[in-house]
């Protein structure tokens, strides 16, 4: 029994090391790293135009740093991820409103 399971071992070994191989390669680290980049990204779901009107443009979409809190008639007050200009901007409107 403890045999067949150390050859069973021993015949997979040269698959897994080729598999850690391969992870290893700087290509396929690259790529796994860009994966994980992409990942990390949060979208911004300020309603800008709705929100803040006068600054439209000032919005990184897909670098969402803090949430904060946006009224839907759907779901009521709910936090959403936000990116740092869109959340100022808010914040700046709510100030002078
Ligand atoms: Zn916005
Ligand atoms: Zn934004």
């Amino acid at each position: 029994m403890g045999q067949a399971i150390t050859d069973a071992v021993g015949r997979l070994r040269p698959a897994a090391d080729a598999l850690t191989d391969a992870l290893n390669r700087p290509e396929v680290q690259a790529v796994m790293e860009r994966a994980e980049r992409v990942l990390r990204l949060r979208p911004c779901l300020c309603f800008c135009q709705r929100a803040h009107p006068d600054d439209r443009g000032i919005c990184e979409t897909f670098n969402a740093v803090v949430t904060g809190p946006h009224s839907s008639d759907l779901l009521g007050d709910v936090d959403v991820p936000m990116c740092a200009p869109c959340a100022a901007a808010r914040a700046a409107r709510e100030f002078t409103r």
